[in-house]
């Protein structure tokens, strides 16, 4: 989203509060040719024969995105056999969708198996089980090389006593249980979490993975997962996916050559192929002046975006109806029953109420992570595609708030009189 001219506009110079005026605000707008820069930065920077990247869905769930996703030739990371449904439905083809589940029932991984999408088991239990029954299915097996990646310990899941995969320590026993059951390992995966701030730490856990790796005898792809940080801020420390493709590259070249085979590079990024195509838009019904500061309150908060209450993260927040006039500092909260505070603090230019204020990086785990607490509606989504707009999801109604609850008849019904 650049400021030209006085307006903010997407690529292709869509206007963002012409937007707002068509279809209203709390507003989702995404942008594909963002979408497509970034996929395009992890293509040109893995240099390998075989490469995929596997789009991890859970970022942002809409099947028009999906689709785009899949027409740009990228795979899908599922975590759900929800996810895996919506998959399909968007057309991806069952063997170009992996089911990457935590803590999920056998019953779960037996419907994926049911669907022929990549399974990749992250528990020796469940291997074991799993293995005594299908051990005719292939299967990729997730590791946890214990990195300590991730900007936050609700996204950390490489430590030491993560739920997340089967701990490199147990590699042992995972072999052990593979020669008992008689099991095809066809890929092995790990994931150590979002935000990874430097190579070093993604080249450390590649080793670990490497080494692993030469155990198996009949490897198809390694899957390094994802974890690549964008910028949120001015000056934040992102990802450089170009510097890490270059090293990563060398190596797994060098390892395929030792493996004796051309296995494929995978990848599965959700915030980095998502967040920064999406902009947040919203209202500001009131300006209030406390004693210490001044509270801009909108008619969102974090039933629509709850990255900045659960995580501590950093959106950026701009002006965009009065773009140019003097900056000053604000509080910025939402409208629901709960301290939902969006920035503490902030420069923005000069806001008053009636004004609409837009979110940066609302691509990623924003629409996806959101609510209908305090009885509120779900924004709507907006994708913009080569200079045009179009509704991807309609703003809810009272009847989707009611939909599935069940007047069970214990208690006598009270009738309103319509003409009061
Ligand atoms: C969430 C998730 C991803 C995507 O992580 P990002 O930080 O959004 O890139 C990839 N793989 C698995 C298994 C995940 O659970």
């Amino acid at each position: 989203m650049n400021l030209k001219n006085g307006n903010y506009e997407l690529s292709n110079g869509v206007n963002l509060l012409s937007l707002c005026e068509k279809y209203d605000c709390p507003l989702y707008v995404y942008d594909t040719a963002i979408m497509k820069r970034q996929y395009k930065r992890l293509t040109n920077a893995f240099k390998v024969k075989k490469l995929k990247i596997n789009y991890a869905c859970k970022a942002l769930t809409n099947i028009n995105v999906l689709r785009y996703f899949k027409q740009l030739g990228a795979g899908l990371d599922t975590v759900s056999i929800q996810e895996v449904q919506m998959g399909l439905k968007a057309g991806f083809a069952p063997d170009d969708i992996i089911f990457t589940p935590n803590c999920v029932s056998l019953e779960e991984i037996e419907q994926a198996l049911g669907y022929g999408v990549k399974i990749n088991i992250d528990n020796i239990e469940i291997l074991e089980q799993f293995g005594h029954v299908h051990n005719e299915v292939p299967v990729c097996i997730r590791i946890n090389p214990h990195i300590l990646a991730g900007g936050s310990s609700k996204i950390s899941v490489g430590h030491i006593d993560s739920k997340f995969g089967i701990s490199i320590y147990q590699l042992p026993h995972v072999l052990r249980v593979v020669e008992a059951t008689g099991l095809t390992v066809e890929g092995i995966h790990m994931h150590t979490g979002s935000d990874i701030l430097d190579s070093e730490v993604f080249l450390r856990g590649a080793e670990i993975l490497f080494n692993s790796a030469k155990d198996f005898k009949d490897l198809e792809y390694v899957d390094f997962g994802s974890g690549f940080k964008v910028p949120y801020k001015e000056n934040d420390i992102a990802t450089d996916i170009e510097d890490l493709g270059e090293k990563l590259t060398e190596r797994f070249n060098n390892f395929c050559e030792e493996y004796g085979k051309d296995l494929t590079l995978m990848f599965e990024p959700g915030k980095f192929l998502v967040s920064e195509s999406g902009v947040f838009m919203v209202n500001v019904n009131v300006v209030k002046q406390t004693t210490s500061m001044v509270i801009a309150g909108v008619d969102s908060g974090q039933n629509h975006l709850i990255r900045p209450m659960f995580y501590n993260a950093h959106h950026n927040i701009v002006n965009i109806s009065n773009p140019e006039a003097k900056p000053r500092i604000y509080t910025v909260v939402g409208y629901i029953c709960e301290t939902d505070t969006f920035g503490i603090n902030r420069k923005i230019s000069e806001i008053r109420e009636g004004d609409v204020l837009a979110f940066y990086n609302a691509g990623a785990y924003c629409f996806s992570m959101a609510s209908n607490y305090n009885s509120r509606y779900r924004p709507a989504e907006v994708l913009v595609h080569e200079g045009k707009d179009y509704l991807i999801r309609k703003r809810e109604t009272i009847e989707d708030l009611m939909r599935n609850q069940v007047e069970a008849g214990i208690f006598e019904e009270h009738v309103v009189n319509e003409n009061k």
